[in-house]
């Protein structure tokens, strides 16, 4: 028998409420906001990950699918949001509009990774993006509106981690000093840190192993390196946050797992799911876009998790809208009958009346049976006598009572407002 791969899930009918919530907030909150949203291939030349997350991290090094197509392209599942984001707005000449430009995304994203709680290797990222200013309000505002998007939801944001790690003229004489630390403890690395010394220095402030952590707790703060113009950004940014009344905690570890970000970086976590890593993670890109061949091109954007936010939802209990929709089951007997029954339905549910028809020969009660095993609220049953009176019964499968109705008494029936128990 086949499985799911490893590391993927199915999202059952029973799930799609939690998704359809998500996704809908999202987009509300996008909206609210004036983002526009942008749906990009879930698949691209493996160079877009390879040059901009950069070799070095994770991601790159380890977890992308990358595989050659018919033609001989090297191609990669989408393993992150934002270089798309930034490859379609150079493709599309979005630099030629006003800027910036305001967009966000709803996909799924691949990674290799060893699945556990929160992590899997397909994931889906809801993530907003505004290229093309550097305005530190801009910082703000994205983070602003991942907060607003966990607080719309019903999740207690706990906490957002905020840093800076500079521009490409401050951060390589930080990332020197970081060096010189650690190089004075370098029998004490994990052997991921022996190798992050070497390539991606700035990743190795994230570890998580203890003895690494140590080495960490004493190591220079990328605030003490920072450019006089970084300065001013990270503390505008700041500024803004306070005017909002975001509240936010400094982390001068916080560095983020890919390789484009530049000043700005936050994560944002929930209450009781610490496990399972942050909810949302972001920052700011400046030399992402130049990177691809653009002109420097400053932006700033964050993604999100949908399989974390939901599995937090649940934990907390959350209690998700639940529109109330009535659904009615089309039962009959005989041959007359279906083919009577069919086109009742077809006028139903030309008049916006959903209907689920009953097929095969099975006997009326084991209709009714799956009427109820699917939550209808009622069913419409016709038979010989009902084909040859041009009528319907409609029972309500809740109280079981029914009635004789003419088709259109049917239709005005459905059509009515939905009741309590639907
Ligand atoms: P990143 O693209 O790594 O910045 O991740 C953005 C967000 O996506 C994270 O904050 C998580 O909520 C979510 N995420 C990242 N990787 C995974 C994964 N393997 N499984 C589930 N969610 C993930």
């Amino acid at each position: 028998m086949y499985k799911a791969p490893r590391g993927t899930s199915d999202i059952l009918p029973q799930e799609q409420p939690w998704w359809k919530y998500v996704q809908e907030e999202a987009t509300r909150i996008c909206l609210l906001y004036g983002y526009q949203r942008l749906n990009t291939p879930i698949f691209e030349d493996s160079g877009l990950f390879a040059r901009t997350v950069a070799g070095g991290t994770d991601i790159v090094d380890k977890e992308m699918y990358v595989f050659h197509d018919r033609g001989g392209q090297k191609l990669a599942l989408r393993a992150e949001g934002t270089a798309p984001v930034c490859r379609a707005y150079l493709e599309h000449g979005m630099f030629n509009l006003p800027q910036p430009v305001r967009l966000y995304y709803i996909g799924p994203t691949f990674r290799y990774e060893r699945p556990q709680a929160g992590r899997y290797r397909q994931h889906h990222q809801f993530g907003c993006e505004v290229v093309g200013d550097s305005d530190p309000t801009l910082d703000a505002e994205v983070i602003d509106i991942a907060r607003s998007f966990l607080l719309s939801l019903g999740l207690p944001v706990l906490s957002i981690l905020l840093n800076s790690i500079g521009c490409r003229l401050c951060q390589p004489t930080y990332v020197e000093a970081l060096k010189r630390h650690y190089s004075n403890y370098s029998d004490r690395l994990c052997p991921d840190c022996e190798v992050r010394l070497v390539r991606n220095p700035l990743r190795l402030l994230d570890c998580k192993e203890s003895s690494c952590q140590e080495v960490a707790e004493t190591s220079p703060r990328i605030s003490d390196y920072l450019c006089p113009d970084c300065q001013n950004h990270f503390q505008a940014v700041q500024q803004y946050l306070e005017a909002l009344a975001i509240p936010f905690e400094m982390d001068y570890r916080l560095v983020r797992g890919l390789d484009y970000y530049t000043r700005t970086v936050f994560e944002i976590q929930t209450q009781g799911e610490e496990r399972q890593g942050a909810l949302v993670g972001g920052g700011r890109y400046d030399n992402l876009i130049e990177q691809l061949g653009g002109k420097p091109t400053p932006a700033v954007g964050f993604a999100s998790g949908i399989e974390r936010i939901i599995s937090s939802l649940k934990s907390q209990q959350a209690d998700i809208p639940h529109k109330p929709r009535r659904t009615t089951f089309m039962a009959f007997m005989g041959t007359e009958a279906r083919i009577a029954a069919m086109k009742l339905a077809s006028q139903l549910r030309s008049a916006g009346i959903p209907v689920i028809a009953a097929s095969g020969d099975r006997s009326l009660k084991s209709q009714l049976r799956q009427a109820n095993s699917l939550g209808a609220d009622y069913a419409i049953i016709i038979g010989e006598r009902e084909v040859t009176t041009g009528s319907a019964v409609l029972r309500d499968m809740v109280s079981n009572k029914q009635e004789t109705l003419t088709l259109s008494e049917v239709a005005a029936a459905l059509s009515g407002p939905t009741t309590a128990n639907n």
